[in-house]
């Protein structure tokens, strides 16, 4: 297994709708594999392909609280969602360090999603792990949770983020 490296806000590939998974090989079990390992290297409760620079339509997540219940979805989709609404705070591993403020999402979602052999399956799914859901697909639509908050919030959580950026540059460059 490997960790993969991963992107970050603002690489253009967090902002690209990913491409439908129709391959399903030894390659995507080890890139899951390999997701997976890097979720849990990153202490996130979710990942999506395009967080580690690829472009297929692949999740994983684990919401447990012993940190061993890893899921897969392939080509996600949220075929149903409640009307009732839960809000809560939201962090994202591509805007590292920085947690937003509440962000309101379904409190149930149901999702459809195929596994590594490309069988179809559903989840329902409610609180923590519907909020992840959510973050998840929206960002195989190219989507980040900053998007849900405020224009005021957003700026000033993407010049937080610069200014980070920027320091770390700077640290970078003092090394050589
Ligand atoms: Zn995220």
């Amino acid at each position: 297994m490997a960790r993969l490296k991963m992107t970050t806000v603002p690489e253009k590939i967090l902002r690209e709708v990913a491409t439908p998974v129709t391959v399903f090989d030894d390659e995507l079990v080890q890139f899951a594999r390999d997701m997976i390992e890097t979720m849990y290297a990153e202490k996130g409760i979710g990942l999506a392909a395009n967080q580690v620079g690829d472009s297929r339509a692949v999740a994983v997540v684990d919401v447990s609280e012993e940190r061993d219940n890893p899921l897969i979805f392939i080509n996600p989709v949220i075929v149903e969602i409640s009307e009732e609404l839960e809000e809560s705070d939201e962090g994202c591993l591509s805007l590292p360090t920085l947690f937003s403020g509440p962000v309101w999402r379904a409190k149930k979602v149901k999702v459809k999603a195929q596994n590594l052999q490309g069988e179809f399956f559903e989840v329902e799914a409610e609180e923590l792990y519907a909020r992840c859901l959510q973050h998840e697909v929206d960002h195989l639509n190219g989507k980040l949770y900053i998007d849900h908050l405020s224009r005021l919030k957003q700026e000033r959580i993407l010049k937080k983020w610069e200014r980070i950026l920027r320091e770390r540059k700077r640290e970078i460059e003092a090394e050589k």
